[in-house]
């Protein structure tokens, strides 16, 4: 067994036991901050695809156009939600970044927001899912009770889910070491992130993976090969389209 083997037994293990106990284990997998094709977007595209992984894809609406579009055409297990409007901090300094915060008028906010759902839609049309993802995982309580109001069904933030009137299908496990070495970070620790979920989440919420392809180094694409080839080899395992989770949520009536 290499070393590579070992830190990831315990995931297979864990797989392979929930299965025997017959119980699924969902994943589903969100990558943020796409604006425009380039290569690190064709290498998330392509890896996703290969192992059908649908992809929901946090677009910044303010500075992206047909070119994503085109390139989308050409990706069928994409889908896109939207990323605030132009991922800009309105916080003050010292505090933590915040686009929509408390920091300006709610109604400019929400003009905001309903201005990127529109913008998006209108580029993608179908391939739009009306979630929200707010940049840096971050959005003032007050806003979210608007958010039906202006078109979202779905707000994605990070952690586990807080009661709001739309469904919350959050991501949980987010592969990159932002503060330390700002790479991928160590494989076994995420290994370890995704048991801790799958053993603790509360009524079976999926393991909601964070990816980020513009800044992911070497060891990000290797997590996340190693990673999908690990759930395709077990047949309990299942990568969930973003729609199948939303509608769930809108069934149970939250
Ligand atoms: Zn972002």
């Amino acid at each position: 067994m290499t070393s590579s083997d070992r830190i990831w037994q315990p995931l297979v293990e864990e797989l392979a036991g929930r299965q025997g106990a017959g119980r699924k284990s969902e994943f589903w997998l969100r990558d943020d901050d796409a604006v425009d094709p380039m290569p690190a977007l064709d290498r998330l595209l392509d890896l996703t695809g290969e192992f059908a992984v649908p992809a929901t894809l946090a677009v910044i609406p303010a500075f992206t156009d047909e070119k994503l579009v085109a390139r989308l055409d050409e990706a069928p297990h994409a889908t896109v939600a939207i990323h605030g409007w132009a991922h800009r901090n309105h916080a003050p300094e010292g505090q933590k970044k915040q686009e929509l915060g408390a920091h300006r008028p709610r109604e400019a906010v929400l003009d905001e927001l309903a201005g990127g759902l529109s913008h998006v839609t209108d580029l993608h049309g179908a391939r739009t899912v009306p979630m929200l993802v707010p940049p840096w995982n971050r959005i003032d309580a007050d806003l979210v009770s608007d958010l039906g109001s202006i078109g979202f069904a779905a707000l994605s933030v990070f952690g586990p889910p807080k009661p709001a009137p739309l469904a919350v299908i959050n991501s949980n496990v987010d592969i990159m070491d932002w503060h330390g070495t700002r790479g991928c970070r160590d494989h076994g620790l995420l290994v370890q992130a995704i048991i801790a979920h799958l053993q603790h989440a509360f009524d079976d919420e999926p393991v909601g993976l964070l990816t980020h392809h513009l800044v992911h180094d070497e060891s990000a694409w290797r997590f996340l090969e190693r990673l999908f080839t690990v759930t395709a080899q077990i047949e309990s395992c299942a990568w969930v389209p973003i729609r199948t989770l939303i509608g769930r949520c809108a069934g149970r009536g939250k």
